[in-house]
């Protein structure tokens, strides 16, 4: 049984249309590839399979249960859910972004992981781990992104995508936009040779600061 608000379910499903449309201007995928999905309490909506992100609308998004099962559905599901239903499952986050990005694509052909270009990876949990190739829809590839997404944010799926989450859409999304810059950055910096990487105690000295600041602005910050 649910519990969740029908209100809540409609507002997500509006707000699945707007950011679909948004992975499109951004670069983030083409046509209808990648897939997001929002969790509200016990169920996932998620976008169908096959429908052009300029035609989705709200009624065409997917509802399914935490197991899987369709709950209410004109469309098929994203062929990914049970790889959303499993990053939910594993980290706890209430909003998934699954990219088709090209600068994430082309570094996951070519490296083993996108390492700390920029301080500002501490957004994502760190440097971002390629996971293996799994074939798309698999319960292989899930496994493999829940294992890549091990105490991070994001993972990168190697010839194939990235995955982000967050504790809403909007913060999943923008880290989905973090990790393309990031990996364009990286590219860029490749173009002069061996680029300089942050260390763990850099990066470690970067996360302190950034919960040190965190803590001044909830205290100087209207109740
Ligand atoms: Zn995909």
């Amino acid at each position: 049984m649910d519990h969740s608000d029908p209100d809540e379910i409609w507002a997500a499903r509006a707000q699945l249309v707007s950011y679909s449309n948004r992975l499109l201007a951004d670069g983030l995928a083409v046509g209808s590839a990648g897939n997001i999905s929002v969790r509200v309490g016990d169920v996932v909506a998620i976008t169908p399979s096959g429908i052009s992100y300029t035609e989705l609308r709200p009624a065409d998004i997917c509802l399914v249960a935490r197991d899987g099962t369709e709950l209410a559905s004109a469309e098929a599901p994203s062929t990914e859910t049970p790889m959303h239903l499993a990053v939910y499952t594993a980290t706890g986050a209430a909003a998934v972004v699954h990219t088709h990005s090209p600068e994430v694509i082309a570094l996951s052909a070519s490296r083993p992981e996108l390492p700390a270009i920029h301080y500002q990876i501490t957004g994502l949990g760190g440097p971002v781990r390629v996971a293996p190739y799994r074939r798309f829809g698999s319960a292989g590839l899930a496994e493999a992104a829940v294992e890549g997404i091990a105490g991070r944010s994001a993972v990168i799926l190697r010839n194939h995508g990235a995955v982000t989450c967050g504790r809403d859409l909007a913060q999943a999304y923008d880290r989905a936009l973090l990790l393309e810059w990031l990996a364009h950055t990286y590219r860029m910096a490749l173009s002069y040779g061996e680029p300089a990487i942050l260390s763990p105690a850099e990066l470690d000295e970067v996360a302190a600061e950034i919960r040190r600041r965190r803590y001044g602005e909830r205290r100087c910050g209207p109740a």
